[in-house]
């Protein structure tokens, strides 16, 4: 089914034989774009954006209704096409399916012609937001499937407007079981039955977390791709379902990365930071809120060295690796939010996302 798509590498282009801005945008180390022109009447467009060593992603095609040129959806690593839309009879028009695992993100990229064309969507009764690259033409929307995210399809409705008007396109995103392994874990019993006022303050502390969840402060705060927090080796631990003491707990939200004692942590990307406190559970914790709904958290930490309110960079440290809160041993908790989906934070770096398809920096 791929087998031709370097011979076809350059072939993403318009009707009238212009290459479509798309095609070179997708076309960079990591995507590749393979395109078929499917009925020159219709002015169809069918593109496939595919990751070089993955085994398969999806495209689709997009009218010209607003001079559209075409949609390209990307998904995560483990992210398989539900269905072959590019190949079916009366691509562009049929519903298009596409397959996310818990815990990863769709990444869903339109080319306007329009520069002054606005993007919005939502899934599941969550608003998808979209952002414009430079380039004004290209727009990017992120939606994450929380890591127990109920199984199965559901549209996705993506409104584009301009001033020659507005158009609804429906889509599906299948949500499909990542089947996480069970983790049983034995810690003292002070961390796990906790007494009156504990309880207390961990509630407390779960209620400010989600009131930052639901208030995102910053428009896109990052231009360049994600970066991992440290180098060190990451357990896997994504998605378990835990079984601490016999008794079941809240899934493991984050990555663990084990490191040194003292080992510098750095922000994974530009953002403020909207929390840097001590708490029961994850310990010494800093929040970084890099717009659009997008967080990252490392947890555990020994110190903390930036203060809530604080810009930090892509790469800056904020803090050093240890043992405070519920941790066994020192190592690293990394964590992501995407509009409280509570996604693989690996997966903003396996995605790229929002800068892969560019050479241009973003806004
Ligand atoms: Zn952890």
């Amino acid at each position: 089914m791929y087998g031709s798509i370097q011979s076809h590498k350059h072939a993403c282009e318009r009707i009238d034989g212009t290459v479509a801005g798309i095609g070179t945008m997708v076309l960079d180390g990591m995507l590749n774009t393979i395109c078929q022109r499917r009925s020159p009447s219709l002015e169809l467009l069918t593109c496939l954006s595919v990751r070089s060593a993955v085994p398969a992603q999806c495209g689709f095609a997009g009218r010209t209704v607003l001079n559209i040129l075409h949609v390209a959806v990307v998904v995560g690593a483990s992210g398989l096409c539900a269905a072959s839309p590019l190949l079916a009879e009366g691509v562009g028009v049929a519903p298009t399916v596409f397959r996310a695992t818990q815990g990863e993100i769709v990444e869903i990229v339109l080319s306007v012609s329009d520069r002054s064309t606005t993007v919005t969507g939502t899934w599941r009764g969550t608003n998808v937001p979209f952002f414009s690259l430079s380039d004004s033409t290209t727009m990017v929307g992120l939606v994450g499937a929380d890591l127990a995210s109920k199984l199965g399809k559901d549209a996705l409705n993506v409104t584009m407007t301009s001033p020659q008007g507005t158009e609804t396109r429906r889509f599906f995103i299948e949500v499909v079981d990542a089947s996480f392994p069970v983790q049983r874990l034995t810690l003292p019993k002070n961390m796990v039955d906790l007494d009156v006022a504990t309880l207390k303050r961990v509630r407390k502390e779960a209620k400010h977390l989600r009131s930052i969840f639901a208030h995102t402060r910053v428009p896109r705060a990052w231009t360049d791709s994600f970066v991992a927090p440290l180098d060190g080796k990451i357990s896997g631990a994504f998605g378990r379902r835990r079984f601490i003491n016999g008794q079941k707990k809240n899934p493991h939200t984050g990555e663990d990365i084990s490191a040194p004692q003292g080992a510098q942590v750095q922000a994974s990307n530009r953002g403020i930071v909207r929390l840097a406190t001590e708490q029961f559970f994850s310990g010494k914790s800093i929040l970084i809120d890099h717009g659009l709904g997008l967080f990252t958290m490392y947890f555990h930490l020994s110190e903390m060295l930036v203060n809530e309110g604080d810009t930090v960079d892509r790469g800056a440290v904020i803090g050093l690796v240890g043992s405070t809160g519920r941790a066994t041993g020192p190592h690293l908790h990394w964590g992501a939010r995407l509009n409280n989906a509570r996604v693989d934070p690996y997966e903003l770096i396996r995605m790229n996302v929002g800068s892969s398809r560019t050479n241009v920096r973003a806004q």
